[in-house]
């Protein structure tokens, strides 16, 4: 083995290894988190600290969630294969590519063009053929793909947003932060039963806010 790949996997193990230690311990998630590389969804500067269990910046202001938030988010969205998932807030693309992994069909949207489209590019360079990448304000959801069986928001809202409690199926789970401020947040797991919802509080988060309408560049 070269130095190169001896770091590399030594670097993956310790990725996987953070990973567990901070309750990420569902094998499907793992293995997902396992075969989808972080480095291609962050580009430039930060690229070689994708290993590191952090937030890092993307572009448009943006960043791309702590894996281990990936992790527990995902475990919490507890995905089955024949499931339609939607999740709000595109970003790097790598919460989707993670969802490809564990779900029949991921749809995925961001309010900027731009993180939609370069996702989308990466999505096609891996061969992740079961997601669709839209940029539209996902607030209200897609109503042309609803209901869905999962849905996960990536930013935080006061409140789950209503258009996405409706687009849930009935037996339906969804994963959110939602907060008033930047930052006291938590992460709330909604579940949808015949007449009403039930709400478990999760843990404290620290997610970008939930923005209305497009943005300037889309
Ligand atoms: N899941 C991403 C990280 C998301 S960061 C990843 O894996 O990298 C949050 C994203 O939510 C940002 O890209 C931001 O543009 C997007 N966002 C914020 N408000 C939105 C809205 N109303 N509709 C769609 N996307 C939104």
């Amino acid at each position: 083995m070269t130095e190169d790949a001896r770091d590399t996997a030594e670097r993956k193990m310790q990725f996987l290894f953070a990973l567990r230690s901070k309750g990420v311990t569902d094998t499907r998630v793992l293995t997902a988190m396992e075969k989808i590389d972080r480095g291609p969804f962050i580009r430039g500067y930060f690229a070689e600290r994708a290993y590191e269990d952090m937030p890092l910046p993307i572009a448009c202001g943006q960043t791309i969630s702590q894996p281990s938030v990936v992790g527990l988010m995902t475990q919490a969205l507890r995905v089955a294969p024949r499931d339609k998932v939607l999740e709000v807030g595109t970003g790097s693309g790598y919460q989707a590519a993670i969802l490809s992994q564990l779900a029949r069909r991921v749809y995925t949207v961001d309010r900027h063009r731009r993180l939609v489209r370069e996702a989308g590019e990466i999505f096609r360079r891996l061969d992740l053929t079961n997601i669709t990448a839209v940029t539209a304000d996902g607030s209200f959801g897609l109503p042309d793909q609803a209901p869905f069986d999962r849905i996960i928001v990536t930013a935080a809202a006061e409140d789950p947003p209503g258009p996405l409690l409706a687009q849930l199926k009935i037996g339906g789970i969804m994963v959110l932060p939602v907060g008033q401020s930047d930052t006291v947040q938590s992460l709330i797991r909604v579940t949808r039963r015949e007449e009403s919802f039930d709400y478990d509080e999760l843990r404290p988060v620290r997610f970008v806010p939930l923005v209305e309408g497009l943005g300037r560049d889309g």
